[in-house]
């Protein structure tokens, strides 16, 4: 039956792979707390124009990959495919330009229809930081700062490259852009179908491209730096000279660009070898034009994305929760004392299990699959001496304790 299996592209998170999960949003967000960025969610639904205006009816996103559809008030509406357009919707709605700049961090479930492979699914999901309100140069350096810090939290900042790359002011693009149209309608027979509509559209978006035959196009394109302005190139110095003064090692990437219509200036990728062909794990730059697209006053911004998924297949091993106290019951008689003193241990902090049926050896055995610390055996004997029989599962040692010195004997066991 169909409806026994998961919707293509979605996977049930199980408690190993939520342990990594939480593993990754709980460092992040610690880490982003201490640079100031506070969590915060919006809903996972918005009106689909808050992405449609904002990411441009050309990206990918919104040509091929939303969820939308009408609900049943006929609202055209769409499930998150990325989360900057909708906190910069929440900074207006909320009224937070008047106290701009605004620092959040958020941790959530996205949806794109896009073909499931390693590394990328249909619903999956981001950390990610957005600062708003901040127009100069060290705006960029610090998000950047944050996204190497929590990837060197998670222990694998030595794993990727920083990539940075500048898209320029507006007057840059337009230079910029008119070259490219040259080049790229000099070679139009060469392009893929999806690059010939950008060529008309948006032709910086070739730039980005996965087509193999684009890609080859694209290696010899004009480079960006040649067309920009004064002002872009020193903007772009100040980023390069703040992260070379904090530490931080990148390379300049001038292929380097964003799919989404509103980002200008820094543009950046930390990216891996060890995902196979999915190989950015943090992606980010500046959206200084996207709250005006959505209608709003303009307002800088800069921020980035990165994948929890693939963070999650990078960090080693992460410690699972403290091992058990399994209580076990001998008989019948011992079940209730055993539930009572189950509930206590817990009540006093330990992690506790108890042994719901069977005879000794399936509930020892059980004990044993959950990876329990130690068993408390009572049965009926010992419980008439007010004891219980303490059984050590990793050296199989075992004492009689009495009752009312148990917790103290456990405490050696945590
Ligand atoms: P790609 O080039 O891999 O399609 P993108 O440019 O579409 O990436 P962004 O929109 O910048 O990606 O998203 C930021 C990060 O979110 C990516 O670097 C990646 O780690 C993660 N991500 C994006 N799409 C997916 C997906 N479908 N499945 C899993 N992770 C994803
Ligand atoms: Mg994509």
């Amino acid at each position: 039956m169909k409806s026994l299996q998961p919707v293509r592209g979605t996977h049930d998170l199980l408690p190993d792979a939520f342990r990594r999960h939480r593993h990754v949003a709980g460092r992040a967000k610690a880490i982003a707390e201490a640079y100031g960025y506070l969590e915060m969610a919006t809903p996972i639904f918005e009106f689909t124009d808050v992405f449609k205006r904002t990411l441009g009816d050309t990206s990918d996103v919104v040509s091929k990959e939303m969820y939308s559809f009408a609900d049943r008030g006929g609202e055209e509406v769409t499930l998150r495919p990325e989360n900057t357009a909708g906190v910069c919707r929440a900074v207006m709605s909320n009224g937070l330009r008047q106290s701009l700049p605004v620092k959040f961090f958020y941790d959530g479930p996205m949806f794109r229809y896009e073909r499931p492979q390693k590394g990328r699914q249909r619903q999956f999901h981001q950390i990610g930081v957005e600062l708003i309100g901040v127009e100069g140069p060290l705006g960029d350096v610090e998000v950047i700062a944050l996204g190497a810090h929590i990837l060197k939290g998670l222990g694998i900042l030595d794993k990727t490259t920083l990539e940075l790359n500048t898209l320029g002011d507006q007057d840059s693009r337009a230079a910029y852009r008119a070259v490219l149209v040259d080049y790229f309608t000099a070679r139009h027979a060469q392009l893929s179908e999806d690059s010939r509509n950008r060529l008309e559209r948006n032709p910086l978006r070739i730039l980005d491209s996965k087509d193999e035959g684009d890609r080859r196009l694209v290696a010899d394109a004009p480079s960006f730096q040649e067309y920009l302005t004064p002002a872009a190139k020193d903007f772009f110095a100040a980023v390069t000279a703040g992260l070379d003064a904090v530490g931080i090692a990148y390379r300049i990437n001038p292929r380097l660009v964003r799919g989404l219509d509103y980002y200008c200036h820094s543009a950046f990728e930390f990216t891996t070898t060890e995902l196979g062909a999915q190989g950015t794990v943090l992606a980010g730059g500046r959206y200084d034009g996207l709250i005006e697209m959505m209608g709003g006053p303009a307002t800088p911004g800069v921020g980035w994305a990165a994948g929890i998924e693939r963070l999650a297949m990078m960090v080693a091993d992460v410690a699972p929760p403290a091992r058990a106290v399994a209580v076990v019951p001998v008989g019948v008689a011992a079940e209730l004392e055993a539930l009572k003193l189950t509930q206590s241990l817990r009540h006093a902090g330990f992690a506790a299990d108890l042994g719901y049926s069977g005879n000794l050896g399936r509930r020892l055995k059980r004990a044993d699959r959950i990876g329990a610390r130690v068993a408390v055996i009572l049965g009926d004997d010992e419980l008439a001496r007010g004891a219980a029989m303490v059984r050590d599962l990793d050296t199989g040692d075992q004492a009689e304790v009495s009752l009312s010195a148990l917790q103290d004997h456990l405490a050696r066991f945590r």
